[in-house]
């Protein structure tokens, strides 16, 4: 029998149910490793390519809204940088990550109350990065990663890339349920289950919109203390609050029990990829060997192009400025819902860029996304963050992109998709 005509493997789950139909399609189908095959389109990005059409409005992406940048003087920046800074900009760079950033990295942290050492801070090619690095440093196929229901789709992705299993831990309106956390902890224990981490977006959450509360946050690290179990607190969102002072970050209260991961995505830019990571000691040792052996070192350009940012720019004042952008959209978004699906229910984000939305009368928004797609408004369907495909009756809505007024129309298309299909 030759490698391509044996039967599917079946470990996973995820694999083809014929490698015989693959070979015409792809003949090198036989080949591929057994993670390759847990890998997966989303289902709904054909839909997408049809979202990003002008005439659609997307409540759908995660783009930030970046028109508000100060475009001209970072161009000005950019080339001065290449200008006096060139054979350093287009070198190689250090594995860990430019040291000055990760310096400058420090000072960020510090509005969430974290207090590091320059030596702790890995720098990667956005917190996405960071996922993979910290999930191939973990996980063995069929490890598990208890994650909060719902869960951002990006870690879902990597997670499942690396045949980890995701048990899911309810949330509400104060994010992260500890009792739920210890009692999903307990009985994984009694099942003989291996649980390497805690993955928890504590702040603005993506996609619920929820934070965890402060008086929480103690509790979950003592109960993932408890157990034995890493936490990975995914932080992109935590200075885009719309009221009040940023909260503690999980990691300001244990050194050794969290790995933190930080971007400047969502509070400067995304397109120069730079995240990064906060790990006890010989974790963070780890990271770096793993990053090096993937990209050798995060690209010294970019370091740099952040790095001066962060010295010759209110980069508090752009947060700031952020916040309001958000916060105004935030409102027409909880406006619109309020005045044309009241029977609807959505959580009132006080950061971030996302409400989630539960549709009335057992709706299921992946069903009916073809035809909101049609009445030329789009979103992410709720299945897209629950790893087992639940949450049909749920959508995540963002607000981040769309200007306040994109946003209303948005919301009344959606609401007579919503009411076309209670009438179906
Ligand atoms: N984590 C969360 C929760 C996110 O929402 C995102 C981006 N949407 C990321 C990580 C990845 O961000 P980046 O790689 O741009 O830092």
């Amino acid at each position: 029998m030759t490698e391509q005509q044996q039967p599917a493997r079946t470990t996973s789950g995820h694999h083809p149910t014929s490698a015989a139909a693959g070979t015409r399609l792809d003949p090198w189908l036989g080949s591929y490793a057994d993670r390759t095959h847990a890998m997966r389109a989303s289902e709904i990005r054909a839909l997408f390519a049809v979202a990003n059409r002008p005439e659609v409005v997307s409540l759908a992406g995660g783009m930030p809204f970046l028109e508000g940048l100060p475009l001209d003087d970072l161009a000005e920046l950019a080339a001065r940088t290449v200008a006096t800074r060139g054979l350093t900009a287009l070198q190689y760079g250090s594995g860990q990550g430019d040291e000055t950033l990760r310096e400058q990295i420090l000072e960020v942290m510090r509005l969430e109350a974290i207090d590091a050492h320059p030596d702790d801070v890995v720098v990667t090619t956005g917190s996405q990065q960071a996922l993979d690095l910290v999930t191939r440093i973990f996980i063995d196929p069929g490890d598990v990663v208890v994650a909060e229901a719902p869960s951002y789709v990006g870690a879902l992705g990597v997670f499942r890339a690396y045949q980890a299993e995701v048990v899911h831990v309810p949330i509400d309106a104060d994010g992260l349920v500890p009792e739920l956390l210890d009692e999903t902890l307990t009985a994984l224990r009694a099942a003989g289950r291996r649980v390497k981490f805690l993955y928890t977006v504590p702040n603005f959450h993506n996609p619920a919109g929820v934070s965890i509360s402060l008086e929480r946050r103690p509790r979950i690290l003592e109960v993932a203390a408890r157990h034995g179990v890493l936490v990975l607190e995914d932080n992109p969102y935590g200075l885009l609050g719309f009221d009040g002072e940023p909260r503690p970050a999980m990691r300001s209260m244990s050194e050794e029990g969290v790995i933190y991961l930080g971007s400047f995505s969502k509070t400067f830019a995304p397109g120069y990829r730079v995240g990064w990571a906060v790990a006890p000691h010989a974790v963070r040792e780890k990271l770096v060997l793993a990053s090096e052996s993937a990209i050798l070192c995060p690209s010294n350009a970019s370091q740099l192009a952040i790095s001066t940012y962060l010295q010759t720019f209110d980069w508090r004042g752009q947060i700031k400025s952020y916040r309001e952008q958000y916060r105004d959209r935030r409102d027409a978004m909880v406006d619109a819902l309020a005045e044309h699906m009241p029977d609807a229910t959505w959580t009132v984000p006080d950061g971030g860029f996302y409400t989630w939305v539960r549709l009335p009368d057992g709706l299921d928004a992946k069903d009916m996304l073809p035809r909101a797609v049609t009445a030329r408004v789009a979103y992410v369907p709720g299945t897209a963050f629950y790893f087992d495909g639940t949450g049909s009756d749920h959508m995540r809505l963002s607000f981040c992109y769309p200007t306040p007024e994109r946003i209303r129309e948005g919301v009344r298309r959606l609401a007579g998709v919503v009411r076309g299909e209670r009438e179906l």
